[in-house]
């Protein structure tokens, strides 16, 4: 290792930045975050550190840098940008013993800055030891994306309770267990939710509660928790944040046919993968069954993410799992995802809505039951909207003729996009009259979405809107 990594305290102490520009107020921004006392040596400086020094936030010396400066500092900085004066800081500060940092002059300096990811009190420092500072940055972007925004808050509230723990649990490994489980447990995603008040008063309640619920936690047997997670439309790209962190948390992820491999491989390589998809042949697990599955491992202490495609709330039956689990007494969250109509449309470059051609969209499922999707018709043709339909594959000759019937024009334009947001995608456009057609023609199968409207127009090169046109051609005359 060429560098030990360290964390100085420097609350209340005196730091030295010698320089007045950009990369100089870089610098002072975030050891004034540390709590450093900021002395600036600058003739000229950045409207910023003038307006901090005129509040009274760090000491500026309207002046060259002298060797004395750096009497009394922790750390110097060097950061003027030019060659002999960076030089004069770091013999300066090498002589005093004060550690220096010259900005791009590895060889000047006597610590490094590493790149951070700031969850305050959490601070993960990168340091590639000068040899690759981009490949550093890019490490601490992937780290940025992977720990939780509220993580800093769930330090906090640890460190809030860690007397209390103590206190109730004297022996160092049973503690150990506790936090351990604490940290993968329900109270410490309520944390992560930000609800704080609710997540104190359960850690209260857990705290002052018998020593057998707290031993319960310390032995792991903290209650399971269902995580109905929206995988989005396909592309797992288009996958949140917090549904990646979820599903590389999980103890169990019970997944359907929408859910591609590559998204269920975001899970722990040790993390039980259940499918209750349909598959040609084989027997599909009814909701009923599923239910069962997500309770009989959340009762078991697991973390299960349910993991569906697009949102789970959209045409997903989330709301009857999310039901059934709380009526359980099950502990259940819900992470949105990008449903099929928005994945769908943004990867065909069609608006859903359009000033002026379209002020609404509806969403709505061609699946029928009795051979034709019961909807209201008449609802459907009115107004400039843009319909979204869901599972409408194999009923979109019959809708196509009800629409219509109840007085949609035959040419109104539709897409088909089959597949939307992965590699296989495939987009075929037509009139209403035509749909069904064209589906055959295009051979296609499904997952597909249908999208019914003038907006459809809008996906061709060379249309343009009567809003654009009318700008455009103010500007060619
Ligand atoms: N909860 C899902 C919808 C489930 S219903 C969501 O919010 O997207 C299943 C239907 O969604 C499919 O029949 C199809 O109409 C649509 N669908 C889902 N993923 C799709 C994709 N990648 N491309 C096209 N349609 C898709």
């Amino acid at each position: 290792m060429r560098y030990f990594p360290a964390f100085l305290d420097l609350d209340g102490q005196r730091v030295l930045v010698v320089g007045g520009g950009e990369t100089a107020a870089r610098k002072l921004r975030l050891l004034r975050r540390a709590g450093a006392r900021v002395a600036v040596v600058a003739p000229r400086v950045v409207p910023e550190i003038e307006s901090l020094a005129a509040e009274g936030g760090l000491d500026w010396l309207p002046r060259g840098f002298v060797a004395g400066d750096v009497a009394g500092c922790r750390l110097v900085h060097a950061a003027t940008g030019i060659a002999a004066v960076d030089e004069r800081v770091a013999e300066a500060a090498q002589a005093a013993g004060v550690p220096v940092n010259v900005v791009d002059r590895p060889e000047l300096c006597s610590f490094v800055m590493p790149a951070i990811v700031d969850r305050d009190p959490v601070v993960v420092a990168i340091s590639s030891g000068g040899a690759a500072p981009v490949l550093a940055r890019r490490l601490r972007a992937r780290l940025e994306a992977l720990l939780p925004a509220r993580l800093g808050s769930l330090a906090g509230f640890a460190g809030a309770f860690r007397g209390a723990v103590e206190a109730k649990i004297p022996d160092f490994a049973g503690r150990r267990r506790f936090w351990e489980r604490f940290f993968d447990g329900p109270i410490a995603d309520t944390v992560l939710r930000g609800e704080v008040c609710s997540a104190r008063e359960r850690m209260l309640a857990l705290i002052n509660g018998g020593a057998a619920s707290r031993a319960a936690v310390s032995a792991g047997a903290a209650p399971g928790v269902v995580q109905i997670v929206g995988a989005g439309p396909g592309d797992p790209d288009l996958l949140s944040l917090r549904a990646l962190r979820l599903l590389q948390d999980a103890d169990v992820v019970v997944y359907d046919k929408l859910v591609g491999p590559e998204i269920v491989d975001f899970a722990r390589r040790d993390a039980q993968r259940v499918y209750v998809g349909k598959s040609k042949g084989c027997h599909t697990k009814s909701q009923d069954e599923i239910n069962a599955i997500l309770l009989h491992h959340a009762r078991a202490g697991k973390r299960v993410v349910r993991l569906k495609g697009g949102d789970p709330f959209v045409f997903g039956r989330g709301g009857e799992e999310l039901a059934y689990l709380k009526a359980h007494g099950v502990e259940v969250e819900v992470v949105p995802g990008i449903t099929a109509a928005a994945g769908c449309a943004a990867a065909a470059g069609i608006p859903l809505t359009f000033r002026g051609e379209a002020q609404a969209v509806t969403f709505l499922t061609g699946h029928a039951t009795n051979g034709e999707p019961d909807l209201d018709w008449a609802g459907l043709v009115g107004g400039r909207q843009t319909l979204a339909i869901y599972m409408g594959v194999s009923t979109a000759g019959t809708m196509a003729a009800r629409l219509i019937e109840h007085g949609l024009d035959p040419a109104t334009p539709v897409a088909v996009i089959e597949n939307g947001t992965l590699p296989n995608q495939k987009v075929a456009t037509g009139s209403l009259a035509g749909l069904e057609t064209l589906l055959r023609a295009q051979g296609i199968e499904g997952p597909a979405l249908i999208i019914v409207g003038e907006v459809v127009r809008l996906a061709e090169e060379d249309f343009l809107p009567a809003p654009l046109t009318a700008p455009l051609r103010a500007l060619a005359g």
